[in-house]
């Protein structure tokens, strides 16, 4: 397994339906009747192919970007936000505007928190955000950098502009949804979808859906959809400096690739994890001088286009079993700065 941390949050939605259906196919085989037996492989098969197809459709459902709101409901008030064992991710959701001064990214992508926030504008020349009702746009100032420079650069290589998903909270800290890295205001989720010639409505950017580029079976990009200007949009990004990593869907890494042609130098940056099919996620390294960042280390530097791209694509990685999920981080696991960064008016 690579060592990217982050876990695929559809094993989660999927659990309780394939538990069930393993459930009632231990029950039916037990039956000794052997008209029953026979009757229960044959529901057995039905089940299981039934399961086989609901994921296959089920890739729909991998870290897809749902539908927002245009009128987005309040949180409500914590009972005991105090305690010790609230989860830290109800503290930062909580937090609309970002800690003011000078901005700093503190601890890890995966545990760690962000002051000085910056916003994305939500409409620039060449990038629009969606889902703005997720209030998710911030990010340290080099990341926003960051993304109004790749949105420049990508029209170079005929990309219209970019639809840019889930960057940070206000604060950062972890989120109620979606992922467990973007804690730190330097990881950013930018969609498949070219932006469109108008400045959408908030209409739009709420309800708007991303192009998912693979394949229904999960093996390759989908032609239908694929085109090299999605292979030319990830090299740009990985070609930028402060570009560390980037996570596309495996079958996408196979497209990379095939299409990458001669100059493969910036490939390696590229890793496959599960979901991102609609999206990819590209994260920057630590700002100069930001001693409080807890650097992630860095990919290999093979291309990974190797047998290394195997494992993805058998069965069982493919359809992974359920996993357990973990307990939530509470403020006791991020960096104590994170508490007085939260705890703020
Ligand atoms: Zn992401």
């Amino acid at each position: 397994m690579p060592a990217w941390r982050e876990k695929p949050p559809f094993v989660w939605h999927r659990s309780p339906a394939l538990a069930y259906r393993a459930t009632n196919a231990t029950k039916i085989h037990k039956n000794k009747e052997l008209l029953m037996r026979t009757a229960a492989r044959l529901l057995a098969i039905l089940i299981l192919a039934a399961a086989g197809s609901a994921l296959a459709q089920g890739k729909h459902l991998i870290d897809p970007t749902p539908p927002g709101s245009l009128n987005p409901e309040p949180l409500p008030p914590l009972q005991n936000p105090d305690a010790p064992s609230t989860p830290a991710k109800d503290l930062f959701a909580r937090k609309s505007t970002p800690f003011p001064g000078p901005s700093r990214s503190i601890g890890g992508y995966f545990d760690g928190c962000l002051a000085g926030a910056v916003a994305l504008p939500i409409s620039g020349p060449s990038w629009q955000v969606m889902r703005l009702s997720r209030n998710r746009n911030w990010g340290n100032p080099q990341l926003v950098r960051f993304i109004e420079r790749f949105a420049e650069n990508a029209k170079k290589v005929g990309w219209n502009g970019l639809l840019v998903g889930d960057m940070s909270q206000p604060r950062g800290g972890p989120m109620l949804s979606e992922h467990r890295s973007h804690q730190i205001g330097l990881d950013a989720d930018i969609w498949f979808t070219p932006m469109p010639d108008h400045v959408q409505s908030r209409e739009e950017r709420e309800f708007g859906s991303a192009t998912d580029v693979v394949a229904p079976d999960m093996l390759d990009v989908d032609s239908e959809v694929w085109t090299h200007k999605h292979t030319e949009l990830i090299r740009t990004a990985a070609q930028d400096p402060a570009v560390i990593r980037i996570l596309v869907n495996p079958a996408i890494k196979k497209a990379l690739c095939r299409e990458a042609g001669a100059d493969r130098a910036w490939l390696f940056k590229v890793r496959p994890w599960y979901g991102h099919a609609e999206h990819f996620h590209v994260q920057i390294a630590c700002p100069p001088g930001s001693a409080e960042c807890k650097p992630q280390p860095p990919p290999r530097p093979s291309d990974g286009c190797d047998h290394e791209l195997d494992f993805w694509f058998k069965q069982s990685t493919l359809h992974p079993p359920p996993s357990k999920p973990k307990p939530a981080l509470t403020l006791a696991g991020l960096p104590p700065a994170c508490k007085q960064i939260v705890k703020a008016p």
